[in-house]
């Protein structure tokens, strides 16, 4: 498989082969023993160069095919997933003190959201296994994100949602053509039945921090912000966090490209929660550099994405933002609607509520005073289009008019 040396438990380091295990460590179960993707370090070292990505051709996340754990292209999707732009805003970044501003807008994916990147990579992985069906539960945007693969790929899917997941996110999974439970319950009720689930029916589960290939996917979107600024990366990249595998997966991206020599320095990666859905955030506070002590939460946030009382990848997610020199922060519902806004106003890009935490933290770092003359990139990680309900109040109702100008005027 490439150049996987092994899948190593996040808690108590113990290797296993990829052959032999699907999901998580038996000894330290689900919630603890999630795997971490290791690679043969040295061989890489010695055949990749910065050159190497561009020499593919690709305009997708598959440059880095080198870099992920797949036996070959051959089932790889034709949906181009990730090289997704990044944009610079020096007039925001100005008014918030900062040096340089990129968005990295992952609402450019064939599904819409981040999920793109780990669920090209799972229907691949599951190919592979030979396995003929594919399962998860979500917030939304993974199980949309899923059954539009899974539809690339000739795959069923079977998805579990929470009753209360937001319409256009269900409308699209019923699109892609998934067989769709909605279940009576929160995501973590979901998240439980799609595990009993798949493995009483033999389905593949791609269900967040289960599946160690997640995180591989999810690296990618640090390997581009680090190409797309010629190999400068900023000081510091934001990302909304509710499982906390696209935050594991951002400091896994940057570490590996520095521990290959790509980059100089590895930024700080700045995760950001709902206040109402924070215990990474309460996790990180307490942590001390041994074990990671967590408490679940009732979960309750307008960014449906990010709203996890009972996260799945809170272990790799602590240690991996403590080891990068990063932060948690939590931010409130009232900034997460303020920002997608500001956002859109400033920038063009429309980001659902999870995308927009992003920024609302590193508005809150700003407001701080700690960032002036620093350089930030906030990745966005789904678009706003997949929910609209929760800024539909913030922007009124257009202007009622008969159709004559004089009408227009009454109102200018
Ligand atoms: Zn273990």
């Amino acid at each position: 498989m490439g150049s996987v040396r092994c899948l190593r438990c996040v808690s108590c380091q113990t290797e296993y082969d990829p052959r032999e295990i699907d999901y998580t460590c038996p000894t330290c179960g689900p919630r603890r023993g999630t795997l971490e993707v290791i690679y043969d370090e040295a061989a890489l070292r010695r055949t990749i160069r910065r050159e190497t990505f561009a020499a593919t051709g690709r305009a997708s996340m598959w440059r880095y095919e080198t870099l992920l754990p797949i036996d070959s292209m051959r089932f790889v999707q034709p949906l181009r997933v990730g090289w997704t732009p990044l944009y610079s805003f020096p007039a925001l970044a100005q008014r918030l003190n900062l040096a340089a501003l990129y968005v990295k807008d992952d609402g450019q994916n064939p599904t819409a959201s981040y999920k793109d990147r780990a669920s090209s990579l799972v229907v691949i992985k599951a190919q592979e296994r030979e396995r003929h069906t594919v399962t998860c539960a979500s917030t939304g945007n993974a199980a949309s994100s899923l059954a539009g693969f899974a539809a690339a790929a000739g795959l069923p899917a079977v998805i579990f949602v929470p009753e209360r997941a937001p319409e256009a996110k269900v409308a699209q999974l019923l699109v892609y053509g998934a067989k769709v439970f909605s279940v009576l319950g929160s995501y973590d009720d979901a998240y439980d039945l799609a595990s009993e689930a798949a493995d009483r029916f033999g389905w593949y589960n791609r269900s967040a921090a289960l599946n160690p290939y997640l995180v591989e996917g999810k690296k990618t979107g640090a390997y581009e912000i680090a190409e797309q600024l010629g190999w400068q990366p900023p000081d510091l990249v934001f990302i909304g966090v509710g499982d906390g595998s696209v935050v594991s997966g951002l400091c896994k991206g940057f570490e590996e490209f520095a521990r290959l020599g790509l980059i100089d320095r590895v930024p700080r990666v700045v995760g950001v929660q709902a206040e109402g859905s924070s215990p990474i955030a309460a996790a990180f506070a307490r942590y001390r550099g041994s074990t990671v002590e967590f408490e679940d939460v009732e979960a309750a946030t307008v960014a449906d994405s990010i709203c996890v009382g009972k996260p799945r990848d809170v272990v790799k997610a602590v240690t991996y933002v403590a080891r990068n020199g990063g932060e948690f922060v939590s931010v409130s519902d009232n900034e997460i609607l303020e920002a997608i806004l500001t956002l859109a106003r400033s920038t063009g890009v429309f980001a659902e509520p999870a995308g927009a935490a992003a920024y609302a933290g590193l508005v809150q770092l700003a407001k701080g005073g700690t960032l002036a003359g620093k350089t930030a990139a906030v990745v966005v990680s789904g678009n706003g289009l997949k929910d609209t309900a929760a800024t539909r109040q913030r922007v009124g109702a257009p202007i009622r008019i008969e159709p004559h100008v004089k009408e227009i005027e009454r109102y200018l």
